[in-house]
């Protein structure tokens, strides 16, 4: 039996780097100390749940810790245990957790003190089986001891890893189980197709119960021995200030707060426009500094994903960062990271997710026809974009969804490959794709179109994305946040419908200076899109729901905007 490569990987890093930092403290920690509580955590695990090295395998050990150091010894000792690790979210309330709870079959649940109160609710009443509360001390008993502890064990059986619930878009979460085998072929793709090294220094600004978090954020920066910083939670102010500190010698920073310049940082679309509404309004003095930070020699890598990137911010970031383009990827829960645009400048291209990561397979599936779109095919004989479904195949891709074999067989094909449910189209981008960052980013990028289910509009017989209308409607200047659905219609099947956030130019856009209406925006798409792709409803409000992950769940929105269409 072999360790598992996360383990390997934090025995091999050098003992007196740093592994983690709790920003606004200035606390921090060594590999060294990860290694050694990661051991004394695993032994405090096996005997507070009475389990031994085998009988632990494969059990599900949830927890409710904040993002931090805890949480990372927790995570890599369920590793490390071959036990299933399932972080839970403290946002959510205990009637969720106690779902996921039993939906897992977790036999115990891990609680910081933050969270004690919250773990003690939850575990009180409605549990279908006994799940033991512990105390995260009690795991973590004696840890940072300066004994030689060594590492038993082995987790590159095929039972152990993580389990994480999908956001929650489309349906109720489903509980999507990643072996240790795929989480380390999810970061070992990601390591080497973005380069994290040792040197890099990680701003960890996101939730830490969702891919993105745990995957791009935690245990691809593990393997690869760079430093995490835990901001949480995410506070723009704070973020600005945090990048500005080393650029500057007179911000009245906390004397606690670290030094060493951010130069990764990996957020959601909506985290980007926040920071840029925001940096108008920062101090005078302020703004230098944070613009400095934000230039590509010093933040080597912005990365944007789990919702698509509005062109318009990612103009405006380019912008402000002199040329420091954010770098757009596409994931789920149930593969990692997929499809990434690349390092070299000319690969970041507007509005795309790129290519199929290192050992990541993909394709494109007629949904209709269930025909291969084979590579360069991409066009009908009328010169259209022939879309498709998403396929993947490969060591990234999760084995199946926890005790749901109906969903499982569902999503995937009879010869191994799952279906995403999203709908993508592939072109020739000139000058880009040409391997320049790596073997994998070659040949046509992919371009998202959305879900089959929410951003697929059938109208009149031709197919709309919903995403495509909503680029167009986002670079005009009176529109500030927008979600197209489709809504039932007797004459075309479907008709598109716009839900906007009107922005300053918006509330004196429309005629004779009032607030914009559908007209107003009908007039303003004509000649940018095809008369059927613009929409024939428009609805204003003040915000659009969006979930932790920044989503927006559209079939709920349909309901809050435009009643019951069922
Ligand atoms: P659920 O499966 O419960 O409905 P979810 O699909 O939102 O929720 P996640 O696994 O967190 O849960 O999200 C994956 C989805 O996010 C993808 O299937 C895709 O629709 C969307 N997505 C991720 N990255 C991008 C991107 N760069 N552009 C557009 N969509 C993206
Ligand atoms: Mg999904």
């Amino acid at each position: 039996l072999r360790r598992s490569a996360f383990l390997e990987a934090i025995q091999k890093h050098d003992p007196n780097s740093t592994a983690v930092v709790h920003s606004l403290s200035g606390r921090s920690f060594t590999y060294g100390s990860l290694l050694q509580d990661i051991a004394i955590a695993k032994e405090n695990l096996l005997q507070t749940t009475g389990k031994d090295e085998k009988s632990i395998s494969g059990e599900r050990i949830a927890f409710l810790i904040e993002n931090g150091y805890d949480y990372v010894v927790t995570l890599l000792a369920c590793i490390a245990s071959n036990a299933i690790a399932v972080p839970l979210a403290p946002s959510f309330p205990a009637s969720e957790l106690r779902y996921i709870l039993n939906q897992s079959e977790a036999l115990a649940l891990l609680s910081s003190s933050k969270f004690e109160k919250l773990a003690q609710e939850t575990l009180k009443e409605g549990l279908d089986n006994k799940v033991t509360g512990v105390h995260v001390d009690k795991i973590q008993e004696g840890a940072t001891a300066s004994t030689e502890i060594e590492l038993t064990g082995d987790s590159t059986d095929p039972e152990g890893g993580m389990m994480l619930y999908t956001s929650g878009t489309t349906a109720r979460p489903k509980g999507v189980h990643l072996h240790t085998a795929v989480l380390t072929a999810q970061c070992k793709s990601l390591v080497e197709a973005w380069k994290y090294t040792p040197e890099d220094r990680l701003l960890h600004i996101l939730p830490l119960h969702h891919i993105h978090g745990t995957v791009n954020g935690l245990l691809s920066p593990i393997l690869a021995g760079s430093s995490i910083e835990f901001m949480f939670p995410f506070n723009v102010e704070h973020v600005w200030k945090r990048l500005a500190a080393p650029f500057s010698s007179d911000l009245k920073l906390t004397a606690k707060v670290e030094q060493e310049p951010i130069t990764f940082l990996t957020a959601v679309p909506t985290v980007w426009a926040r920071m840029l509404q925001s940096h108008p309004e920062l101090p005078a003095d302020l703004a230098p500094a944070c613009n400095e930070a934000v230039q590509r020699n010093n933040l080597r890598l912005n990365i944007s994903g789990s919702a698509a990137l509005p062109l318009p911010t990612k103009e405006a970031w380019t912008k402000l960062s002199s040329g420091n383009v954010l770098l757009e990827r596409y994931g789920m829960t149930e593969v990692g990271m997929a499809l990434s645009c690349g390092l070299a400048d000319e690969d970041r291209i507007d509005e795309s997710v790129g290519w199929p990561l290192p050992f990541v397979e993909a394709r494109l599936v007629d949904p209709d026809t269930n025909k291969i779109i084979e590579l360069g095919d991409e066009k009908t004989a009328e010169g259209k974009d022939r879309s498709g479904e998403i396929h993947l195949r490969g060591p990234t891709i999760f084995r199946g969804y926890w005790k749901n074999e109906e969903a499982t067989k569902k999503e995937f094909t009879d010869d191994g490959w799952f279906k995403t449910g999203d709908i993508a189209i592939r072109k020739e981008v000139s000058g880009s794709g040409t391997g320049k960052s790596g073997e994998w980013a070659k040949g046509p990028a992919y371009f998202i179109q959305g879900r089959s289910s929410a951003d697929i509009i059938k109208t009149g017989g031709e197919k709309v994305s919903a995403l495509e209308i909503e680029r167009e409607l986002l670079s005009l200047p009176e529109v500030k946040e927008c979600a197209v659905v489709g809504l039932p219609s007797v004459a075309w099947g479907q008709k598109a419908a716009a839900v906007v956030v009107l922005s300053k130019d918006g509330e004196t856009g429309g005629k004779n200076g009032k607030a914009w209406r559908a007209l107003d925006m009908r007039r303003a798409l004509k000649g940018k899109l095809v008369a059927y792709k613009i929409p024939q409803d428009m609805k204003v409000v003040d915000e659009l729901p969006r979930n932790a992950m920044g989503k927006i769940n559209k079939k709920d929105l349909v309901k809050a905007v435009f009643g019951d269409q069922s």
